[in-house]
């Protein structure tokens, strides 16, 4: 083999198992750490984050990928060590860009960020969090600074997460979208709702976690490179392909919060595990795209998780664990509780018809913040007016508004939320393709089997990492780039029954 390609390999790993160390650190302090090492732990991860950058940014890494470029145009552009140089390339381009001491200062800022949301969320006490998030949106858009060029600001937020994704391509696409999904939303909401209230039942605790682990284990997660670990909010983190962690939180109160959290974050770790094991300590180990890694953990909490064959064979063995709650609940009743159409607060909570709702009402807002036209201070005022015109709703406080999940306090303002709804987009075109090749899935879902189903995701989708773009990945398993029609016949077709809509 090419020397130069071996030393390259070499320190690319070591780089693979710093972000590791880091990722680690950050597993614990969502986990177990106690309050009293946040401060040495926010110095930590700046530590370690500042050893990365150094790492990635190095002469000796930038000379190493200078001397393998050549070999680009001996090998097949499909080939693993093709990519891995254009990877490797790509990131170290990026990671250039930012001097060490941006980086150093954004790690240290987010971990006290993280610290300040925790204790002031309970309260929903903005004023708490409002100097800070305004210096992290200070720092987004220092960030898009070191990327001169974009033509929006949230741009080079988006390409870090959703790489060849931009502004002017998710704005139509979004605004297609919602000229589809708002009337739906209309629709049902003259209709009757379907009976709930026996999924608020009192559901104990320890019950609920075995059921939501035992399935997210049948639908191929493997605790002997996995485990489930409790938290405030649900997240899938890797340390090594052996190694992909889910966390999950329960409400006692809620059937559905940890069990559908729980199969979400399995299908982020399936994606994972599933990746050519020959990745391992290379940069291509990874999922491709936040909205590719969105659409496997999406298609398995709703496009299986919902749907009815699912539940016919699980509905049985649910009832076995909680009998006196669940007496007398038929297939039909549950299945049309679990895709109860209702206005909410919570994105996470929200149903499939209104989710997309709040992930571009958030989107909308982070472009205003980023290019100035809204001030943090004016935030909870501009979340509350958007969820009424959007939702018809508001939130009392801005516990269960602006401060409703950790990602402006854990992350930098921009480039995320796009992700979730490509995602679900994503997963009915993945989904219908697989029903295309394998029509019988929904047969094998009724029995409790998903091995067809997650083969084809492995085939298609997991297995390729990094090595392909997320285009490429798209029009390769559906024979055609993204597009919204494949989810909204999903979503018409089935809410249509359940709310008999004509
Ligand atoms: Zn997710």
């Amino acid at each position: 083999m090419n020397t130069a390609l071996t030393k390259l390999k070499t320190q690319l790993a070591k780089i693979e198992d710093l972000k590791h160390v880091s990722a680690l650190l950050m597993w614990d302090q969502a986990t177990y750490l106690p309050q009293g090492g946040s401060e040495a732990r926010a110095r930590q991860i700046s530590l370690v984050a500042g050893l990365l950058q150094q790492k990635q940014t190095s002469h000796e890494l930038g000379k190493l990928i200078d001397d393998v470029t050549p070999l680009i145009s001996q090998l097949a552009p499909e080939a693993s060590d093709a990519a891995l140089i254009r990877v490797a390339r790509e990131d170290f381009d990026r990671e250039t860009r930012l001097p060490a001491t941006f980086t150093q200062r954004l790690y240290s800022h987010l971990s006290r960020s993280y610290d300040l949301w925790v204790k002031a969320r309970p309260k929903g006490d903005f004023k708490a969090v409002q100097a800070s998030l305004a210096h992290t949106l200070e720092l987004s858009r220092e960030y898009s600074e070191f990327f001169p060029g974009y033509v929006h600001p949230a741009d080079p937020h988006i390409d870090l997460n959703d790489p060849g994704m931009t502004v002017a391509q998710i704005q139509p696409l979004f605004a297609a979208l919602r000229t589809e999904l708002v009337p739906l939303a209309q629709a049902i909401a003259k209709k009757p709702k379907p009976k709930s209230g026996f999924l608020n039942k009192k559901y104990p605790e320890a019950e609920q976690l075995a059921f939501g682990l035992q399935v997210a284990q049948d639908i191929g997660y493997d605790l002997t490179r996995g485990r489930q670990d409790k938290t405030h909010h649900p997240f899938m983190i890797k340390f090594s392909l052996g190694d992909v962690r889910i966390t999950t939180r329960v409400n006692p109160n809620d059937l559905g919060d940890a069990f559908f959290s729980t199969i979400h974050e399995a299908g982020h770790a399936l994606y994972e595990q599933g990746l050519d094991p020959t990745f391992e300590g290379s940069p291509l180990g990874h999922g491709v795209s936040a909205g590719i890694h969105e659409s496997q953990s999406r298609l398995w909490e709703n496009l299986v998780a919902r749907s009815k064959p699912f539940w016919k064979h699980y509905l049985p063995k649910l009832k076995k664990r909680f009998p006196a709650q669940l007496k007398g609940i038929s297939l039909d009743d549950f299945y049309r509780a679990i895709n109860r159409v209702q206005p909410s607060l919570i994105r996470v909570d929200a149903d499939e018809v209104t989710y997309n709702l709040h992930v571009m009402l958030r989107f909308d807002l982070e472009l205003q913040m980023l290019t100035g036209k809204l001030a943090i201070k004016d935030l909870p005022d501009a979340w509350n007016e958007r969820y009424k015109q959007d939702l018809g709703i508001a939130p009392p406080s801005a516990r269960d508004g602006v401060m409703q999940d950790m990602h402006w306090f854990t992350g930098m303002i921009g480039g995320v939320f796009q992700g979730y709804t490509l995602g679900n987009i994503y997963s009915a075109q993945c989904f219908a393709a697989a029903l295309k090749t394998h029509p019988k899935i929904p047969e094998q879902i009724a029995k409790g089997q998903f091995e067809t189903l997650r083969k084809w995701l492995g085939k298609n989708i997991h297995q390729y990492g990094r090595r392909l773009t997320p285009q490429d990945i798209i029009q390769k398993s559906t024979g055609k780039p993204l597009s919204i029609t494949d989810y909204m016949n999903y979503l018409r077709k089935k809410y249509r029954a359940i709310y008999a809509l004509v």
